[in-house]
């Protein structure tokens, strides 16, 4: 598999790089993205062999599939990291929670959101490549939460990599704060910064576009990459669990091979539903693909009317913290697929410029071909959380946003696959408020749900409260160049 660029290329960057050089290296030219030349095709064959296959061997094979430059050594090395999982045999759980819905838990993994499932082993492909290649790279996140502590997870310890991750002080849950500051690894920094998580991400954005600070960067031999979701190599195990999901309904006897289902995701950046539609191109046998936003609605607004329109928004704060976005990168890649690089260098620019988009009819129309959404209230969220705990079980309110997908957009009667993207300790304030109390700190929302609903919490949870507190630092944007230069 290679790879070429969403807005076409600028004579200057190379027109087609490897699954290797897109990912150390993820900006394209034009400010685009990479994606992948072509995508292979599962056939019947391939359907068959892998029914009742492990989560692993399924993943082994879809790497052989896409055909790029991970030595196998490397890529057994990275899916060990599933054996961190909560059930190293079933790292991701498909539980049945009503007669034709079923829960993919995306979040067994060691803190507990979706992005373990893509950063665990992407950290150890990229810290691999580093040292194959004998470089040195400052790895850099901005979070609202779940990036943060998933990226500092997978790199503690690394050889050739450092992390310098920023976080919105006071704007994350107390769990989150807490597996991040607490982090012991040598090799990582967490900075807090005064203001909301778009100060953090433009503090970023604005160091990775810094010439004088790559400059500063190099003279200690040290290049810059990130591990955010528009980055590849993160976007490749996001195709899988997609397919592992249908496998197992169709080894429970839920649907016959080839029987078309739903697919409901709780959407931000737009990388795990990104997943979804790579694996539907491949054959996946999929209706449509329900995208849930909160009421930062962008996204769900562009596949049911087909304009990007941020002029009159503002972010807003929502209980579903991760997906408080306006602008979701990986829509770029689904616009590149449909209407090629010309088109989509036009929209992107359009949106920068003007603060908008609109696809024409028939271009609206490709889209829905694929996708349908709705945005979800947060009271709406916490009525969905109340409901589902009745029938026992306990959600996130990301999850929670998916419930109100399920119900309204579906136009047949087949199967869904909801994705689960965090559990619910991460964010056990705002699921106990749902359910009737309200708590301060999230330690005692964690009891209070745990005692009453009779749920666990994890050990990984319940002993960040004990753990000393490493990073301290908080600082105003202005000092956050100088913080990491320090650190380097
Ligand atoms: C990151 C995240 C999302 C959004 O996923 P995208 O791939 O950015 O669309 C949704 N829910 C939770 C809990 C997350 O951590």
């Amino acid at each position: 598999m290679t790879f070429i660029e969403t807005r076409g290329n600028d004579g200057v960057k190379p027109a087609e790089v490897s699954f290797s050089e897109a990912i150390l290296s993820p900006s394209a030219s034009f400010g685009g993205l990479y994606v992948p030349k072509s995508l292979p095709t599962l056939d019947a064959a391939f359907w068959q062999t892998h029914r009742r296959s492990s989560y692993k061997t399924l993943c082994r094979a879809l790497f052989e599939k896409f055909d790029v430059d991970v030595d196998e050594a490397v890529l057994d090395e990275a899916l060990a990291r599933y054996d961190r999982f909560d059930n190293p045999d079933d790292p991701v759980p498909l539980v049945k929670v009503a007669d034709d819905a079923h829960v993919l838990e995306l979040w067994h993994g060691p803190t507990r959101a979706f992005k373990d499932m893509a950063l665990q082993p992407f950290g150890h492909v990229l810290s691999a490549l580093a040292q194959k290649r004998g470089e040195r790279y400052l790895i850099m996140a901005a979070t609202s939460g779940d990036t943060g502590p998933a990226t500092l997870e997978t790199f503690k310890g690394a050889a050739n990599v450092k992390v310098a991750c920023l976080y919105p002080d006071g704007g994350t849950s107390d769990v989150q704060r807490l597996q991040m500051v607490t982090e012991e690894a040598q090799n990582e920094k967490v900075i807090g910064i005064r203001g909301d998580f778009d100060d953090a991400q433009t503090a970023l954005k604005g160091l990775l576009a810094s010439e004088a600070f790559k400059a500063k960067l190099q003279e200690s031999g040290t290049s810059l990459s990130a591990a955010n979701s528009v980055n590849f190599g993160r976007i490749i195990f996001q195709i899988i669990y997609h397919i592992h999901a249908y496998l197992r309904l169709v080894e429970r006897g839920e649907i016959a091979m080839g029987e078309k289902i739903y697919i409901v995701v709780p959407s931000g950046n737009f990388g795990n539903v990104l997943g979804a539609y790579y694996a539907k191109k491949m054959g996946l046998p999929v209706e449509k693909l329900l995208i849930s936003s909160n009421i930062n609605n962008v996204l769900a607004e562009l596949v049911t009317k087909g304009v990007y329109d941020l002029r009159d928004k503002k972010l807003v704060q929502t209980t579903s913290p991760a997906m408080d976005i306006l602008k979701s990168s990986n829509v770029e890649r689904v616009l590149f697929d449909k209407f090629g690089s010309a088109r989509t260098k036009e929209l992107m620019e359009q949106l920068s410029a003007e603060g908008y988009y609109r696809l024409s009819e028939s271009e609206l129309a490709k889209l829905r071909e694929d996708f349908d959404g709705i945005d979800c209230t947060d009271e709406e969220g916490k009525a969905i959380i109340a409901e589902c705990a009745e029938q026992g079980y306990i959600t996130d309110p990301h999850t929670a946003t998916c419930f109100k997908a399920y119900k309204n957009l579906r136009e047949k009667p087949l199967k869904t696959v909801i994705c689960s993207t965090a559990e619910w300790t991460k964010f056990s304030r705002t699921v106990a408020e749902a359910l009737g109390e309200r708590f301060e700190h999230d330690k005692e929302a964690l009891a209070w749900v745990s005692e009453r609903y009779g749920v666990k919490v994890p050990e990984l949870i319940t002993g960040l409260f004990e753990k000393p507190v490493v990073h301290k630092t908080v600082v105003d944007k202005a000092r956050i160049e100088d913080e990491i230069l320090a650190f380097i």
